[in-house]
């Protein structure tokens, strides 16, 4: 049996923003609040982001020193937060309080109530050479953390969504020589403006938009180490054609890191966790959930934050009355945003 370390009022499993506001707003109710962090460093996904310009109050930001701030803003009001701590598992005692399981039951941690905040982490496309090419470095999911290593280069951009349309064009305007992306349909997923601004950067960039397409194999050279060229084949005609890039980014959504909470709450056929929209209660008692991870997120930094403050001020009702909850439903789907 894990020893059981201190007893919190609260704890938020996961760093990042939706766990870092909510932590901001437990803490300032004084109620004793711990953050477990799975990574070296809290903050998650928007520590990749090189400008945040959407978050109300900054015009631009990093997303590390936004980060920076809201750790030392909730450090202030006294949460502590530990790292390297993954949670594995989370059980309701008799006497109501949670337990959380952390490194595969190397240390168990007890609180009132528990936030879950996991996140969501980069989709892979699993297709023929990607997980090669991914160790050898040259198939990315990030344009921020590895665009820079592919100045004066021509990459493939694969997916239609926001991240892909906004990161081509970022990719265009400052690294490379040439961008081919493709896209599995002849519409994009993404917002109508970054569409715009794709096609209008398209010319000047040396951007090539192909529609519909998809990856069938990433080739390498013969030693392994770089692309020789990606198959893609054109969803229409069945046609194939062989891109000679120096990288692939692909950009094709995200994963809810909530395999570890499969049957403990409910979760949806995403794997997002269906928690109700309004009070961020799962369908655990004492269990609230907040940010990426959960069904119907808008996947933005501020809501994000929003739903850390929604479950931390939802908190204090429960700890007024915790025998009535109701939670878990959700009936919109995270697809779509
Ligand atoms: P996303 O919106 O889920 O888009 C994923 C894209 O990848 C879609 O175009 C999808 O095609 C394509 N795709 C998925 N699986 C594929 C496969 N197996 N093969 C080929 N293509 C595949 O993901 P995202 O762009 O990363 O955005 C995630 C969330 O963050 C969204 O809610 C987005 O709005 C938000 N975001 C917002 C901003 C911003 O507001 N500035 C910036 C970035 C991201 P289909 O369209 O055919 O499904």
């Amino acid at each position: 049996m894990p020893q059981a370390e201190k007893e919190y009022d609260v704890i938020i499993i996961g760093g990042g923003p939706a766990g870092l506001a909510a932590a901001l707003y437990t803490a300032r109710d004084r109620y004793s609040t711990l953050i477990l962090e799975k990574n070296g460093l809290p903050g998650g996904q928007i520590m990749l982001t090189e400008h945040v310009e959407n978050y109300p109050g900054y015009q631009k930001i990093s997303g590390f020193e936004l980060v920076e701030q809201m750790k030392a803003q909730v450090a202030s009001f006294g949460a502590e937060t530990v790292i390297g701590k993954a949670a594995n598992a989370i059980r309701r005692r008799d006497d109501g309080k949670i337990e959380v399981d952390v490194n595969n039951g190397e240390l168990t941690y007890v609180a009132r109530a528990i936030i879950v905040c996991p996140g969501s982490d980069y989709r892979s496309l699993d297709v023929t050479g990607e997980t090669e090419m991914r160790q050898a470095t040259r198939v990315s999911y990030c344009a921020t953390c590895d665009g820079a290593f592919y100045r004066g280069k021509h990459v493939l951009v694969i997916g239609g969504g926001n991240t892909a349309a906004e990161d081509t064009v970022y990719l265009a305007t400052r690294f490379t020589e040439k961008v081919t992306m493709i896209h599995r349909r002849t519409e994009f997923r993404a917002e109508k403006v970054l569409v715009e601004e794709l096609y209008a950067a398209a010319d000047e960039h040396n951007i090539d938009i192909k529609l519909p397409y998809v990856p069938t194999e990433i080739v390498a050279t013969e030693n392994g180490q770089d692309i020789d060229h990606v198959k893609i084949q054109n969803v229409e005609t069945g046609a194939i054609e062989e891109l000679n890039v120096d990288g692939v980014f692909i950009f094709v959504g995200m994963n809810p890191n909530t395999a570890w909470l499969q049957g403990i709450v409910d979760i949806d056929e995403s794997g997002y966790i269906k928690a109700d929209p309004v009070t961020m209660k799962t369908s655990m008692p004492g269990v609230f959930t907040a940010g990426d991870c959960r069904c119907a997120a808008a996947m933005q930094l501020a809501t994000a934050t929003a739903d850390g403050v929604v479950a931390a001020m939802q908190l204090r009702d429960y700890f007024r009355d915790p025998s009535s909850w109701s939670g878990g439903q959700c009936d919109h789907s995270t697809e779509g945003w």
